[in-house]
């Protein structure tokens, strides 16, 4: 049985108190032992985070990362760093980290590879904007993603990373893919990825993302492919997101 994953994906959001107030909702609120939760905070509030989530079963990560160890790269965050602030995960791929900022698949992959050579778990994001699906290439373009990384971390690469399947359409906007179809998706995802090897897809995490809420969630976890969700906006609520990880 795979673990399920609840991952909160703050983005560009929050305040110090915020990230207290909601830290300290979660702890509390969150009753699943069975899932996993982890908390993508912007890098400027990892130092709180680690102090708040030490010592609690929650893990964090970062948002973002470079694929340097250290240099000169005004703005950035290395995995060194996220480490020392006991980031044990790193988004990677994400799709406005690919839209707005530029993220290619080669970049996704080598950003996932620095990940796994730091010792630092990449929950790995891919997915098809609208145009795309209405194209009927919503295949297509997840397998591309995956491919992309696959061709440079390999299977056993895969074996030590997260995958979160988010539609592009569904990011932010209140349209949450139909349980069905995200199940089409991450089935034929697992599918793909059992032709490299069928072990290390069986067990690999493939999570949902895009407009999860605690009124889809139990929904969505059902599905036999869904192993848990990435949620953005609904993490900024504590109900919302401790309804989400007790659904899991
Ligand atoms: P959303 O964001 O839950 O607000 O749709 C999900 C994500 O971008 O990870």
């Amino acid at each position: 049985m795979r673990q399920a994953i609840v991952a909160a994906n703050w983005k560009m959001n929050g305040s110090k108190a915020q990230v207290a107030e909601l830290l300290s909702g979660f702890k509390s609120g969150i009753q699943n032992k069975a899932a996993q939760v982890v908390v993508f905070s912007p890098a400027v509030f990892l130092a709180d985070v680690q102090a708040q989530l030490q010592g609690s079963t929650i893990a964090w990560g970062g948002q973002n990362a470079h694929t340097a160890d250290s240099g000169a790269y005004t703005g950035e965050t290395s995995l060194g760093m996220l480490k020392e602030f006991g980031c044990t995960y790193v988004l990677v791929g994400h799709s406005e980290r690919r839209t707005l900022f530029g993220e290619d698949d080669a970049l996704v992959a080598a950003k996932v590879k620095a990940a796994l050579d730091a010792g630092v778990t990449p929950m790995l994001c891919i997915g098809e904007t609208l145009e795309q699906r209405e194209a009927g290439v919503t295949g297509d373009v997840c397998r591309r993603q995956l491919q992309a990384v696959l061709d440079v971390v390999g299977v056993d690469g895969f074996r030590q990373l997260v995958v979160a399947y988010e539609p592009v359409w569904a990011i932010g906007t209140g349209k949450t893919a139909s349980p069905q179809q995200a199940q089409d998706v991450h089935a034929e995802l697992r599918e793909f990825l059992a032709k490299a090897d069928a072990n290390m897809a069986e067990k690999i995490q493939i999570l949902y993302g895009g407009s999860v809420k605690a009124a889809s969630a139990a929904e969505l976890f059902a599905m036999p492919d869904i192993d848990g969700g990435l949620v953005g906006g609904a993490s900024l609520l504590v109900e919302e997101f401790v309804g989400i990880c007790n659904a899991a």
